[in-house]
């Protein structure tokens, strides 16, 4: 098996290490043959190679398991036009492999639950899926004409009916209710969505489907997420609520995700790329001091739908609450509260715990060597 590794600018690198550091322990402990191969991507390719990603690199994606991608973009590339900045790399790898379901967990480490901004964030565990290649994303026409400017929203029906079934059968695994997210009451492209979904789940007798308009789903984001099991949105409604249920579980270092295509490997395995969702953090870049959490539960994932490793998948995220509740933090996991606070919430949680801060690489070791415990 082969993974493309995509570093690409700021922290990427930095996260993207440990994850692979995780990734070759595994591998070699259970002497499974995957080969790795890097490459540049965003600004770091932009200044090698004056493009965001080469084609060789894209073809290599094509040819590869699955893709781990740290994060792409940075000030010093802000003043290119849009079709030559670091992003255009990953849109132009995303669409090269049609990747067409962008997963998002959304799962609360009873170890950090102090660092949410909701008061009850026990029990938080549901999942965003957002189709990844149509809606108004990519509608035509599309433009800025003298006086006034245009956008189309558009599904087709084989579009939402894939993402649909990928989400019954995901709530099929889990807790059998599936949310799917519109503005029907005032869209025509959000009605024709709510009938297809609504089509597919006859096909689900066992899993529940509810509907929720757009406006009131942030709502309830905030009021009740332990309600939530498998959340199907459309591309422009999925990239808002995903980024709100990220926040509700306190950072961005913590939420990873999977973007799968069509691509069958064989086995039940599924060609994917796989990062997480935070950007390259300029402002904290080189300090060593990023969060891998994200990019190791991607590389849990990466394990689960393109490797066929479910088992060791689930071994890396019990080994991260293993780090965690020895007491092993990176900064952005107590920077949210004051002093008192922190104090007085971290003790309630983990009783006598003394909180370690470490480095990204010291985090990444921890994870190792608590998998070298649970590996035997
Ligand atoms: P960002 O996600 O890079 O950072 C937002 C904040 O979160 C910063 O304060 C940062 O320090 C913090 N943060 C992010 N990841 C962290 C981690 N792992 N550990 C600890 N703290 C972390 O978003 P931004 O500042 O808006 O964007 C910076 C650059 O990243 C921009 O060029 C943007 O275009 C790009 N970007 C890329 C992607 C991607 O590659 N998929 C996604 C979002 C943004």
């Amino acid at each position: 098996m082969k993974i493309l590794v995509l570093p690409g600018d700021g922290i990427g690198p930095e996260v993207v290490d440990e994850a692979v550091k995780v990734l070759d322990f595994i591998f070699q402990k259970k002497k499974i043959k995957v080969e790795f191969d890097f490459e540049l991507i965003g600004g770091v390719s932009i200044d090698k190679y004056g493009v965001p990603i080469r084609d060789e690199v894209v073809e290599k994606a094509k040819n590869s398991d699955a893709i781990l991608l740290g994060a792409v973009g940075g000030p010093k590339w802000d003043p290119l036009p849009i079709d030559k900045r670091p992003e255009a790399g990953l849109l132009k790898i995303r669409k090269a492999l049609e990747l067409w379901a962008n997963i998002r967990p959304i799962k609360i480490f009873p170890e950090l639950s102090y660092i949410s901004p909701l008061k009850n964030s026990d029990g938080i565990d549901f999942v965003v899926l957002r189709e990844l290649t149509s809606d108004v994303y990519f509608g035509q026409p599309r433009g800025i004409f003298g006086d006034y400017a245009l956008n189309t929203m558009i599904y087709r029906k084989e579009e939402v009916e894939r993402i649909a079934y990928l989400a019954f059968e995901m709530a099929r695994k889990r807790k059998k209710l599936v949310t799917s997210v519109d503005k029907a009451n005032v869209l025509e492209v959000s009605s024709f969505w709510r009938k297809i979904v609504s089509e597919v789940a006859q096909k689900y007798p066992d899993v529940k489907l509810e509907h929720a308009y757009v406006d009131a789903m942030t709502y309830y984001i905030i009021l009740n997420p332990q309600k939530f099991d498998v959340v199907l949105c459309p591309n422009l409604f999925g990239d808002i609520i995903s980024d709100e249920a990220g926040g509700i579980i306190g950072s961005l270092g913590l939420c990873p995700s999977a973007s799968l295509g069509s691509l069958n490997l064989g086995d039940g395995r599924i060609q994917g790329l796989y990062e997480p969702i935070h950007g390259s953090a300029p402002d904290i870049a080189g300090k060593s001091i990023a969060n891998p959490i994200a990019t190791l539960l991607s590389a849990s994932m990466l394990c689960e739908y393109s490797l066929g490793m479910k088992e060791e998948g689930n071994l890396i995220e019990k080994a991260i609450r293993n780090v965690l509740s020895e007491g092993f933090r990176t900064q952005d996991l107590l920077e949210k509260k004051s002093q008192d606070e922190k104090k007085k919430s971290q003790k309630g949680k983990r009783g006598k715990t003394k909180i370690k801060v470490v480095s990204t690489k010291e985090f990444g070791d921890a994870v190792v060597k608590s998998l070298k415990k649970l590996l035997i």
